[in-house]
């Protein structure tokens, strides 16, 4: 399996010069160059543990690892940092299934993603004979910084710096980021919103004089964002094993479809979703759920892409976007993997913020449909199944979970749904507990928590225990506009 730029067809590499670069140098996204056609026996697919079910699908993309090697990376991986041995865990509540990709060290789902990063990216620079130190820039919303800096911590021959938003992410968020531990771990807050932060980092992986003064100084950059396909491909495996536990418990039969319906920021998860259905995976609707920041569902609804509007801050922070940068790689395959249509749509959106598809969106992406949920219709989904099936869910999982009922009320899906819970409700308490009619205005962060292991009968995951006696190691603010100069400074003086 080899894998291409979305800008540039013949920019061809191997998964692990794939993994080891991040984003492609002409500023396009690496994917794969074929969809190899494979074997489902579901008989033995649902006898699979996670790790087992891993290395089926990650082998299929990432062919340049020996097996040892690739099976070491998922042992290093997905091991008792998660607080269940069957890693992703799928409830039923009611009619519907909630896959919980949050029992990882971070209580968020990129934890499935940045566990494993890591180890792939570290072996990659093994396989290329490349001894330069990897330092990896990171823009978070919330959940990736902290998921990452967890992976790469203390990894030899890596640095990491992540830029957050001030005061755009939970406060359980900024203080899990700024008591991160590790020699190697940097966090800046940016006075700015998301994508600000992810702009500018974007354009500074594509400065070459930038390039050229690392590479002097033996310092490579790589991306833990979810446009390195080290990390989109681990997040194919929960689809199979979600579609794997539903045979297995008999929920479903093999071979019929079932819906996801993923709540949707940069594009990747979702997209995770696209490439199981690619490898066969009988996947019936992908329901892309955003919250208030509704670019996407216009997008599904109307073919125009347009950032040009109000940034709204919800509850549900890491949705809170409006380029969501792995969409790229969607277009690029609607388009019939056409760089140089790609290209102009892109261009439009660096120029004027905005692009119109140029074919049938409801055609070229017949696998999705689009749906919101905003503020309100997200707390009352929270407070509606808490009330019905005592299951206390996060807002992220509430947009998806109220997305669906949207849907399923203007039946327009049919059959089993699966929705995607990608954080702990530990991770958001305070806006949990305001949605199932808690008053915390005033609690503190040692109260939140409390109320939600009490609402939710949930113990405290390890990653709460943490954040109460830590102390806080990182204290950096920069403008965007010093993002450059900050991450000299770290890369060469520290
Ligand atoms: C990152 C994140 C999302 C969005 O996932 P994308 O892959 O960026 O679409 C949703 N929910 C939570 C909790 C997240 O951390």
């Amino acid at each position: 399996m080899q894998f291409k730029s979305t800008r540039n067809q013949d920019n061809i590499v191997t998964a692990s010069q794939a993994i080891v670069q991040g984003l492609a140098t002409d500023g396009g996204l690496y994917v794969p160059t074929e969809w190899p056609s494979i074997d489902l026996d579901w008989s033995e697919l649902k006898e699979m543990t996670y790790q087992e079910l891993a290395y089926f699908v990650m082998s299929i993309f990432f062919d340049d690892f020996s097996e040892a090697d690739l099976k070491a990376c998922i042992d290093g991986a997905y091991d008792e940092k998660f607080d269940t041995d069957v890693i992703a865990p799928l409830a039923k509540v009611g009619d519907d299934y909630y896959l919980e990709l949050f029992h990882g060290p971070t209580i968020a789902f990129k934890d499935l993603a940045l566990q494993i990063l890591p180890h792939l990216m570290k072996k990659s620079a093994e396989m290329n004979a490349n001894d330069k130190e990897i330092a990896i820039l990171t823009a978070t919303s919330g959940d990736t910084g902290k998921a990452a800096m967890a992976g790469f911590a203390d990894v030899p021959g890596t640095k990491i710096i992540v830029f957050y938003p001030q005061g755009g992410v939970s406060t359980i968020q900024e203080k899990q980021m700024v008591t991160q531990k590790g020699d190697n771990t940097f966090v800046v807050a940016i006075e700015g919103n998301f994508d600000d932060a992810q702009t500018e980092v974007k354009r500074l992986f594509n400065d070459e004089a930038l390039r050229a003064d690392l590479a002097a100084e033996n310092i490579q950059f790589s991306s833990a964002n979810s446009m390195n396909i080290g990390r989109l491909i681990p997040q194919v495996v929960y689809y199979f094993y979600a579609y794997a536990q539903l045979v297995k418990h008999e929920e479903i039969e093999a071979g019929s479809p079932v819906n996801f319906v993923v709540p949707t920021g940069n594009f990747g998860d979702i997209l995770a979703g696209y490439y199981a259905q690619k490898l066969g995976l009988p996947v019936g609707k992908l329901v892309c759920a955003s919250n208030d920041n509704t670019v996407l569902y216009d997008f599904f609804n109307t073919g125009v892409y347009d950032k040009n509007r109000e940034f709204k801050l919800t509850i549900s922070p890491s949705m809170d976007i409006l380029v969501s940068s792995n969409f790229e790689r969607m277009l690029f395959h609607a388009l019939g993997d056409d760089v140089a249509q790609l290209s102009a749509l892109m261009n439009d959106l660096d120029e004027k913020g905005r692009y119109e598809f140029p074919a049938d969106v409801s055609e070229k992406f017949a696998s999705f449909l689009g749906e919101f949920a905003d503020e309100d219709q997200t707390k009352a989904e929270i407070d509606r199944v808490y009330q019905e099936y005592d299951y206390l869910m996060d807002p992220h999982t509430g947009v998806a979970s109220a997305s669906l009922q949207k849907l399923k009320a203007k039946d327009v899906l049919s059959g089993p749904s699966v929705v995607v819970s990608t954080a702990s409700p530990y991770k958001f308490p305070q806006a949990v507990l305001t949605a199932i009619g808690q008053d915390v205005e005033h609690a503190t962060d040692d109260e939140l928590v409390a109320n939600i292991q009490s609402a939710g009968n949930r113990d405290y995951p390890n990653a709460i225990k943490e954040i109460q006696t830590a102390e806080v190691r990182h204290n950096r603010v920069s403008t965007v506009a010093d993002m450059k100069a900050t991450v000299v400074g770290i890369l060469t003086r520290e």
